[in-house]
């Protein structure tokens, strides 16, 4: 059994301000620790449910986060950006499964810290008429490459709008969200126990039976919704994009790789206006 653990950071416990977050702020420090630990929390019950090989992504902005010296030593980390399958990276080379570690709820919801991708430029990505946040879109790239999730951990919001996505996972609810900035919260070492617990049940689960992978069938059409109509203005200088209205576009495509590598791209090209 070999799993990939993709770990994001705002649904990691004890996160919920945009500087916890942010590289350059002293509370990012810790916050990065806690992701650290949540991942090695991850990696300590997928071992003792059986895996015997992973990968751990780090999949928050800029790709490098986790502190590789603090990381379980069992392990080998995916790390820093570009990289074609962005939080998926290291499925290349063949998993087993996906966990999601410490993921968030869509942009427009109420979750904590709640966006989709690049809070600064995509404010709704519909992916065949399917709204879908990071955890809906990479685990389609998982399961065009045949691959389930079997574990997801973040706040309520994020559980209960991806829940019905990757039926026969095990979820960990990590916050109650109030809002983008407040909410309740487990303290790091009940998450952590949690996580352990449930990582260990998801690999022994997928021994027994693994579940069916999300698969969004091509021709894939998404329909993205940008922050701003000057974010639709630069995208669209890309000929293969359509503009439908002042801040929505779309574009065709024959794979979800290709359509994350395109909205990767797009998020890459919206600095230009920040
Ligand atoms: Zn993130």
């Amino acid at each position: 059994m070999k799993i990939l653990i993709s770990t994001d950071i705002e649904g990691v416990a004890g996160v919920f301000h945009a500087e916890q977050v942010r590289a350059g702020n002293g509370e990012y420090e810790r916050a990065r620790a806690w992701m650290t630990a949540e991942a090695n929390a991850a990696v300590q019950g997928a071992i003792a449910g059986g895996a015997e090989e992973i990968l751990v992504n780090d999949s928050h902005g800029g790709f490098r986060n986790l502190l590789p010296d603090g990381l379980d030593e069992r392990v080998r980390l995916v790390l820093g950006k570009p990289r074609y399958l962005g939080m998926m990276g290291g499925l290349e080379e063949g998993c087993d499964a996906v966990f999601m570690i410490g993921y968030h709820s869509r942009s427009q919801g109420r979750g904590i810290l709640a966006h989709t991708i690049n809070s600064f430029a995509f404010a709704r990505v519909l992916i065949n008429g399917m709204e879908l946040g990071e955890a809906g879109l990479y685990g389609a790239l998982a399961g065009e490459m045949g691959v389930p999730v079997i574990l997801g951990t973040g706040d309520d919001v994020f559980i209960a709008e991806t829940r019905d996505t990757f039926p026969g996972a095990e979820w960990v609810q990590t916050k109650v969200a109030h809002g983008q900035g407040s909410g309740i919260t487990l303290s790091p070492a009940a998450s952590r126990r949690a996580i352990a617990a449930a990582a260990e049940t998801a690999v022994r689960n997928l021994k027994k039976q693994a579940p069916v992978p999300f698969r969004i069938p091509a021709p894939i059409e998404c329909r993205l919704q940008t922050q701003s109509s000057a974010l639709a203005d630069l995208f669209c200088m890309w000929p293969t994009l359509e503009r439908v209205d002042g801040v929505t576009l779309r574009f065709t495509t024959d794979s979800m790789q290709s359509a994350v590598r395109t909205l990767n791209s797009l998020a890459a090209m919206s600095f230009m206006l920040r």
